[in-house]
């Protein structure tokens, strides 16, 4: 049952229903109460509970903050910055959506209040609005609307989701626009789904639903009602509590839905079906009969993850270790790594910064695999090149993604081939300019993108710069990342301004680091592995980005069972 990798998600049971659409459905989805309820999950479940019934889906992500987009924001704040095919720096929601629906998203289905305005203020600039006042309504709300039905003819069910809490002054745009795009559309077209918390009181014992009361009540005074009102909740919800939800927010009570709290994410489709989220939805839009689900798919990544046998430890050895959302997709894809064998991984969080002082070996020691992960900057890169180094002398299985690589790149050129200055420009550039480094690393001024040739240099804003998004790499056959993949054709994300330099490919190669994975034109080094070494993989681009639960990327897939492999020796 489980696949490997690159499936789109909908294209298999989407003949019992014709294929093409001619106009979606939209569902809104809003969140009230407090922040940080899992409104993207709730979101791509409910996505991916419409596939499983056979229809076809995409989901939308509209966030009200200033920021033109995600890429500039601190990972310690935010997250991480989800990347699409298309090169779009976005939310890290959309990387949920991608993980649950199999479905590649798009730099159009993610927009702020940033692109918003800079898009409304652009127009302005050139004379577009012929000389009117610009003004939230209609200027921004249109933009807005405009955004919200990119590409509705593709699809049946489009899911926007609206970022923040209603109330929030930035939302309201948001909440006004959703509002009159359901008034343009056909009665029965827009429905709206809203996600609340209904506390718990311990000293009474009761579970309260004032808070979602009043959040529904501040939605109704901006003109919204909601059909399904999704309620999180540490228990289940007692029939009197429903029933008072029901009357006082004025819904259905089969659209009175209890979203507990759950041991995996990956039960969410399950959990939300038993609780009848997805036939309140097609209630809601009067789909009679509803279409059969066929949950096959999700009950078999459930068993995977409730069935496990045996534990894997694996340490993430990074920067941002205090926010796990920082590095969320590669959590997630160890996850699947681990259902792809059928072991539950244990992910450690370890501070690079801790070997600027300290040995690694009482740090690493004990792991069963090390992962180095993506960043910029160089505040922890010699911790993470004493951790690749390590992983190489101890043979560890070592995954090195983005900085990682370039780190394992580094560690190989100063301690195996003896150039003892090697690093990165990206330092120098970073501290007083000043070169301190051999540059093993070093900025990419130029490459090619398709048919174009991309032109950047330092000096370019920071938002956007670097090189984005999906490219084609060639591997070499017989390497180890060709029998992984199965294939020497590859197509990964990419997030990075500095590469490789291939001037030193010789003196590594000739010491045993092999240069496995090219950019197609033979310039821009994407993978390197060591050949004499069990598992050791440096990648240049982002594999976690297209892994999915029931497509595990074959690179965590081969890296979680050579960490089973270790801990089997161990
Ligand atoms: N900072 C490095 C670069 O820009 C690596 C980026 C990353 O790990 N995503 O090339």
């Amino acid at each position: 049952m489980l696949r490997f990798f690159g499936r789109d998600g909908q294209s298999e049971n989407q003949a019992d229903h014709g294929g093409k659409s001619t106009m979606a459905r939209f569902i809104f989805i809003t969140g009230g109460v407090v922040s940080s309820l899992g409104k993207g999950l709730a979101s791509a479940a409910l996505g991916s509970l419409l596939q499983a019934r056979g229809y076809t889906v995409r989901l939308r992500k509209l966030d009200p903050y200033l920021n033109v987009d995600p890429g500039t924001m601190s990972p310690f704040e935010h997250g991480e910055v989800f990347v699409t095919d298309d090169g779009a720096e976005t939310d890290l929601d959309l990387g949920h959506y991608e993980r649950f629906t199999g479905v590649a998203a798009r730099n159009t289905d993610s927009v702020s209040s940033g692109r918003i305005y800079s898009n409304v203020l652009e127009k302005e600039r050139r004379g577009d609005y012929l000389g009117k006042t610009i003004q939230v309504i209609p200027h921004v709300t249109n933009e807005i609307k405009d955004f919200i039905s990119i590409g509705e003819d593709e699809v049946d069910f489009m899911l926007c989701e609206i970022g923040g809490t209603v109330g929030d002054i930035e939302g309201l745009p948001f909440f006004e626009a959703i509002r009159q795009f359901a008034q343009d559309k056909p009665r029965g077209q827009c429905v709206f789904m809203h996600l609340t918390l209904l506390p718990w009181i311990k000293a009474s014992g009761e579970l309260k639903t004032k808070p979602t009361q009043h959040s529904v009540k501040e939605l109704r005074s901006i003109g919204l009602a909601p059909d399904i009102l999704v309620c999180r909740s540490e228990g289940p919800i007692p029939q009197k509590e429903r029933e008072k939800l029901a009357l006082f927010c004025n819904v259905r009570h089969d659209a009175v839905i209890a979203a507990q709290d759950l041991k995996s994410i990956y039960e969410a489709p399950l959990a939300y079906h038993r609780e009848g989220l997805d036939q309140a939805v097609l209630d809601a839009f009067q789909i009679s009969p509803a279409p059969k689900p066929d949950l096959t798919k999700w009950e078999d990544v459930a068993d995977r993850i409730y069935n496990a046998e045996g534990e894997v430890r694996i340490a993430i050895v990074g920067k941002y270790t205090q926010l796990e959302d920082a590095y969320k997709s590669i959590a997630e894809a160890l996850t699947h790594g681990g259902m792809a064998n059928r072991v539950k991984v244990r992910i450690e969080w370890v501070d690079a910064e801790i070997f600027d002082k300290e040995d690694p070996a009482p740090h690493l020691e004990g792991y069963h695999a090390i992962l180095v992960p993506g960043g910029f900057g160089e505040r922890g890169t010699e911790g993470k090149i004493k951790a690749a180094q390590f992983a190489r002398e101890h043979n560890v299985p070592y995954l090195g993604i983005c900085l990682g690589m370039q780190m394992a790149v580094i560690e190989a050129a100063r301690n195996v081939a003896g150039i003892s200055e090697a690093g990165s420009e990206e330092f120098d550039h970073e501290s007083t300019g000043k070169k301190r480094f051999e540059p093993v690393v070093y900025h990419l001024k130029e490459w090619v993108q398709g048919n174009y040739k991309v032109k950047r240099s330092l000096s370019d804003d920071k938002g956007g710069t670097m090189r984005l998004g999906a490219y084609n790499a060639t591997l070499k056959a017989g390497s180890h990342v060709s029998e992984i993949y199965g294939s020497t054709e590859i197509e990964e994300r990419h997030r990075h301004r500095y590469e490789v330099d291939i001037k030193y490919r010789d003196k590594l190669e000739e010491k045993g680091l092999c240069f496995s994975g090219m950019s197609p034109d033979g310039r821009l080094p994407e993978i390197v592995e060591w050949s004499d070494h069990p598992w050791f993989i440096g990648v240049q681009f982002h594999p976690e980005l297209k892994s999915k639960p029931f497509a595990p990327h074959p690179l965590f897939a081969s890296f979680v069972r050579a960490a089973v492999e270790t801990s089997r020796l161990v």
